[in-house]
């Protein structure tokens, strides 16, 4: 790796090909073993790890230097490669066939005793590893996240590169974008009492590239949300942005697969069947109970209204003639006891759900049910052939307006059925979105921001909560990666979307008045998406969590315990951009943090 005065070679790079060459070698004593005569270290720097030995009759260092060496001391050692000693190669080393014999040895700088090992093998605090993140990047597994990272990136920007798409970056001091998030704010000293807001996204600006001619544009960039944190959200996060003109939906499913099955055989060497299933939301919501299906494994949700159609069975009947319905999904073998099954009755009920019914089917085919002895055979019988049971599986059934039935059994199928891990990677395009999400008081919130082409302006104006838009996302095992659109082009159509948005004229005019008028000059058609690197990379690499693929996450509560942000600032800084902290708002921690005594 390194070829220069102060280190010729990296710690991991060095094999037996080297035995013999002289090197000098810079980096962190990551282990060290001093019986009081020979000591022996494994150095570490960014290529690696190699092992060292500090015989004192070769290495002229003083005394107290040689035996004064601690953990993450930062050293120089002058030396030889050699082969180890028959009987001690690591085979799981990729140096373990070497070690490097120092005939020199340099403190750079000494290390105090760490606030935590950083040898992998213990569960470190988060709150702890994150003021120390600077320690924590040194151990393996987040320096090998923040490689992939890196990987990830570059195979990005290559396959972004070789399809003539033109790095652009946006600025993040803007007018507030909708993208459905809360705007982070930032006051302007020029203009006291006005405020920039932090991109949620690039969009508005990547479709004024479009205007202006640039045709394929992509940006790494970060973006702003001031949502609650989740373990896949952050209030800062980074997307890959591109947007194309004279684009439709398979222009940019193409190049999303383009980029899938590239970052995919960067980071884990394995091929992507191309092409990537599509489903469409309605599909998916049926079959899966939500817009981000986990297709790794079946347990579809079946309707099985069908099959109650007559029935006796009140709390059947009841939700079938108030036009709910009743679905299922056969479990599989699950193979619960009571408490077992009576657990899943539960988180049915947190679901939303006022019950849940399990059925098992026993080995001679009978069905065992606390509900069955309310079921007519022909009713058992049909359930057991609609859901294609066998002896062992365990039914669940629903029974509630068809929302609830779809969200509860999607989490249940979750629950029950979802693989651990993510050793199997299942891409999944979800097309033809609705333009409104449909909340649970039957109020409609628009599902993408309102700059998404509709399907038929017609449909949409007369049934606005059926209507479907040119929206998709990219769904991995579960997870939404991003998300993306045929874009409105025409400035009548925004006009009258925003409308249908409940963006009045007045609002429209004064906030996207310059988008409107941008939409006049020649607009071409255009298209894009935008794919959430950090999320993405997480689940390559099997983290559970997007902190662990950002350099400098935020903690739950959005605050950095390094360098203690946010921050109260000084009275003179707010008087300068015209703000003012009302003194109630200052919350009970930052009260405790003042009189630390009381
Ligand atoms: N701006 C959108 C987002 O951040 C993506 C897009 O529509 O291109 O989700």
């Amino acid at each position: 790796m390194a070829s220069g005065q102060m280190k010729t070679h990296g710690a991991g790079t060095l094999r037996s090909a080297d035995d013999g060459s002289d090197v000098i070698l810079a980096g962190w004593v990551a282990r060290r073993r001093d019986h009081g005569g020979v000591i022996f270290i494994d150095l570490r720097d960014a290529s690696g790890v190699v092992q060292v030995v500090l015989n004192p009759e070769d290495t002229p260092a003083p005394e107290d230097v040689l035996h004064g060496l601690r953990l993450e001391f930062c050293v120089q050692i002058k030396g030889t490669v050699r082969p180890r000693p028959e009987g001690t190669v690591n085979s799981e080393l990729p140096t373990g066939a070497v070690e490097v014999s120092a005939a020199e040895l340099s403190v750079l700088s000494p290390s105090e005793p760490l606030p935590f090992p950083l040898d992998g093998r213990t569960d470190i605090d988060e709150g702890k590893r994150l003021e120390y993140r600077y320690l924590d990047l040194r151990r393996q597994r987040v320096a090998d996240n923040l490689k992939a990272r890196s990987k990830a990136i570059r195979a990005m920007r290559e396959v972004m590169d070789e399809g003539g798409f033109l790095e652009v970056e946006t600025p993040t001091l803007i007018a507030s974008t909708p993208e459905g998030a809360r705007d982070m704010l930032v006051p302007s000293r020029l203009r006291q009492g006005h405020f920039y807001a932090l991109p949620q996204s690039p969009q508005l600006f990547k479709q004024l590239l479009m205007i202006g001619g640039v045709e394929r544009y992509y940006q790494v960039a970060r973006c702003y949300r001031d949502e609650d944190f989740r373990a896949d959200r952050q209030i800062e996060f980074t997307q890959l942005d591109f947007e194309g003109s004279f684009w439709g939906q398979d222009d940019v499913l193409d190049v999303l697969e383009s980029i899938v099955v590239r970052v995919v055989s960067d980071l884990r060497d394995e091929t992507i069947e191309t092409p990537i299933p599509r489903m469409t939301h309605a599909d998916a919501m049926e079959r899966y109970g939500t817009d981000k299906p986990d297709i790794r494994f079946g347990m579809n949700i079946t309707n099985l209204s069908e099959v109650f159609s007559d029935t006796e069975f009140n709390a059947f009947s009841g939700v079938l003639s108030g036009g709910g319905s009743v679905r299922g999904i056969n479990a599989g073998a699950l193979g619960l006891a009571r408490s077992g099954l009576d657990a899943l009755v539960t988180s049915a009920i947190e679901a939303g759900a006022k019950g849940l019914v399990w059925m098992v089917v026993e080995e001679d085919g009978s069905l065992r049910s606390p509900v069955a002895k309310f079921l007519a055979d022909g009713e058992l019988e049909s359930i057991k052939t609609t859901l294609e049971a066998e002896p062992g599986d365990t039914l669940l059934i629903v029974a509630d307006s068809s929302k609830v039935v779809l969200d509860v059994l999607g989490q249940l199928r979750l629950q029950v059925g979802r693989p651990e891990g993510h050793d199997e990677l299942a891409f999944l395009f979800v097309v033809d979105f609705p333009v409104f999400d449909v909340d649970d008081d039957g109020g409609l919130s628009p599902a993408h921001h309102p700059f998404t082409a509709p399907a038929d302006l017609t449909e949409l104006l007369e049934s606005p909560e059926t209507a479907l838009s040119k929206a998709y996302d990219l769904v991995l095992n579960g997870t939404e990666l991003g998300s993306g659109s045929v874009r409105i082009h025409d400035p009548v159509m925004q006009a009258t979307v925003f409308d249908v948005m409940g963006i009045s004229r007045d609002v429209a005019e004064d906030r996207f008045g310059w988008v409107l008028e941008a939409l006049r000059y020649g607009t071409p058609p255009h298209a894009g998406f935008a794919i959430g690197i950090d999320r993405m990379v997480s689940i390559l690499r099997g983290e559970p969590n997007i902190r662990e693929i950002i350099p400098f996450p935020k903690t739950q509560s959005g605050a950095d315990p390094l360098t203690g942000s946010p921050s109260r600032v000084d009275d003179a800084q707010l008087e300068e951009i015209g703000v003012r902290v009302a003194p109630d708002v200052l919350t009970a921690w930052e009260k405790a943090e003042e009189s630390p005594d009381d």
